[in-house]
């Protein structure tokens, strides 16, 4: 049987037992399975190496499985903070990030993604690594926050930019759609970023920070 393009890459990379406890827990727990798909996984990895590895942020940590992803890409003495509005899900989260190894570099914050994004900003905190996953009415929100927690050289993520296929939708309006929308393109043209959308899986938007 033919495969799709995603299928086929999936299958040549080696199973990977950690982001399949945090599937199955998602399933056990009643949680939405809404993690990133695997190869967007993997990209975060690659993006958090790339972009310097000391230090990452993630709006909306579900189970933890981008967050594994994320921790995978960061050095040794790396830390992620992980912003979770639900109590529950963030526990979930911690937990499965802790049975993965990465317990010691990880801080979950839970609460509204737009108050702990004002506290980190307050804490004059910066990351080399933003990763936006969240409610998508935020979304535009959230970029402005991203880019004003960044420096030169910051990569800024922000996945599910094609909704389903409803963003490319003429007939589709809603709240969601038209924030993700406004996101994209803030995301193709602001003059501080240098950017690209990939349309695989539900779509990824990625862009750095100009660096010079
Ligand atoms: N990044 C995760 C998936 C996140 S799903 C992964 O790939 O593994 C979206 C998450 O955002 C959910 O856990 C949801 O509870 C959380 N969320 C939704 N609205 C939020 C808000 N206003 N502030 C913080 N988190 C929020
Ligand atoms: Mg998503």
């Amino acid at each position: 049987m033919k495969l799709t393009a995603e299928q086929y890459i999936e299958q040549i990379f080696p199973h990977d037992a950690d982001l399949a406890r945090v599937t199955a827990s998602l399933k056990a727990n009643g949680m939405p399975e809404i993690s990133v798909p695997p190869g967007y996984g993997r990209l975060l990895t690659m993006l958090a190496a790339l972009a310097g590895g000391e230090s990452a942020l993630e709006i909306g940590a579900l189970g933890g499985y981008s967050g594994i992803c994320i921790c995978r890409g960061l050095r040794e003495n790396g830390k992620l903070i992980s912003l979770e509005l639900s109590p529950e899900f963030a526990e979930t989260a911690k937990q499965n990030i802790r049975e993965a190894g990465f317990g010691g570099m990880v801080e979950l914050r839970v609460g509204e993604a737009l108050a702990s994004l004002a506290a980190l900003a307050n804490e004059n905190q910066r990351f080399d690594l933003i990763f936006i996953d969240a409610d998508k009415g935020n979304y535009p929100l959230y970029l402005e926050w991203a880019i004003r927690l960044s420096h030169p050289g910051t990569v800024i993520a922000g996945d599910n930019a094609l909704l389903h296929g409803r963003t490319m939708d003429p007939e589709e309006d809603g709240p969601s759609v038209i924030a993700i929308r406004e996101f994209n393109e803030k995301m193709a043209t602001d003059p501080r970023l240098i950017s690209a959308i990939i349309p695989a899986y539900d779509g990824m938007a990625v862009g750095v920070v100009k660096p010079f």
